[in-house]
C-alpha cells in the first residue's frame, strides 16, 4: 500500500488561548492536487487551524511539515514565501485600481506592503496576468475598476491574487459566502481548475456546496478530529449527525 506524499502534514497541533484549547491535538494532511474541506460547528477551531498553518497563530505542540520544510516555527511572511497562499474573508483589493493592476501588485508578494505599479510589464508578466484573468472568469474585466465588480467577482479576483504567486497550497475560508447561486456554481468550477495547480484547503459551512464535490472532508469538533471521508461517508457517521448535521 503506497500512501501518496502529503504536501502538508500537520501532526498533534494544539492551540491554547488562556486555559482554553481551541485546537486539541489535531492532525491533518493534504496531498498535492487535492481539495480538502474542513467542516464543523461554529467554534470547532477551523479558522484557528488555518491561522496555525499560515503562521498567524503559534501552535503549542506538534509539527507542521510542508513538503520537506518545517513550518512550525516560521513567521507568516516566510510561510507565504514557502508557497502557502491564503485568501482572507476581509477584502484586500485596491478598489480604485483596475482588475489587472490588482493582479500585477499581487504578483510580487514582497512589494505588497509598499506596492508600486511598473511602467512596463515584461511579456511574461503580461501573459501571467492574462492567464489569471481567464482562469478567474474575469477575462473581459481586466481594465475595469475593481471596485465596480460584483461581490462574487471580487472574491474571484482575490483568489487570483493568491494564485498568481503560484502557491503550492491555498487556504480558503468560506469562499462562497454572500455569493449568488450562479456565482457559487462558478466558484465550484474554479476550485476544480485550481486543484490542477495546487492543494486547496477549504473551510466551508455550506454543506450543499461541499456535497457538490466528491472530495475529502474532515469534520472538526471542539478542536479535535471527529472523522473524515467523503461527504457520503461522513453522513453515515452517528456522531457527525448528532453534533453537526443536525438530527
Ligand atoms: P471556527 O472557525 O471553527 O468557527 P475558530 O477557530 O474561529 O472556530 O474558534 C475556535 C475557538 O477558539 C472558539 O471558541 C473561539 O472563540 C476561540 N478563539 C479563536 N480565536 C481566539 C483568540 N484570539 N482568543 C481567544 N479565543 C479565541
Amino acid at each position: 500500500f503506497h500512501k501518496p506524499k502529503a504536501i502538508l502534514d500537520a501532526s498533534d497541533v494544539t492551540v491554547q488561548f488562556g486555559g482554553f484549547k481551541a485546537i486539541d491535538n489535531f492532525s491533518f494532511s493534504i496531498e498535492r492536487q487535492e481539495i480538502h474541506f474542513l467542516i464543523g460547528p461554529n467554534g470547532a477551531g477551523k479558522t484557528t487551524f488555518l491561522d496555525v498553518v499560515c503562521g498567524k497563530t503559534a501552535s503549542k505542540t506538534g509539527k507542521i511539515l510542508f513538503g520537506n520544510e518545517d513550518l512550525t516555527k516560521k513567521k507568516e511572511f516566510q510561510i507565504v514565501r514557502s508557497g502557502v497562499g491564503r485568501k482572507f474573508q476581509a477584502p484586500s483589493i485596491f478598489t480604485n485600481l483596475s482588475v489587472a493592476d490588482n493582479l500585477e501588485l499581487a504578483m510580487e508578494q514582497d512589494k505588497r506592503l509598499f506596492p508600486l505599479l511598473k511602467a512596463k510589464l515584461t511579456s511574461k508578466e503580461q501573459s501571467a496576468i492574462k492567464e489569471m484573468l481567464e482562469l478567474i472568469n474575469l477575462k473581459s474585466a481586466g481594465e475595469q475598476e475593481a471596485g465596480t465588480l460584483s461581490h462574487g467577482q471580487k472574491q474571484w479576483l482575490e483568489i487570483g491574487m493568491v494564485m498568481i504567486q503560484q502557491p503550492r497550497l491555498v487556504l480558503l475560508d468560506e469562499p462562497i459566502a454572500g455569493m449568488t447561486e450562479e456565482e457559487e456554481e462558478k466558484t465550484g468550477e474554479l476550485l476544480l481548475k485550481l486543484k490542477k495547480k495546487c492543494a486547496i484547503l477549504v473551510v466551508e459551512h455550506n454543506m450543499d456546496f461541499v456535497r457538490s464535490f466528491s472530495e475529502k472532508v474532515t469534520v472538526m469538533h471542539q478542536g479535535q478530529r471527529l472523522c473524515d471521508g467523503t461527504m457520503e461517508e461522513i453522513q453515515e457517521n452517528e456522531q457527525v449527525m448528532d453534533v453537526y448535521l443536525g438530527r
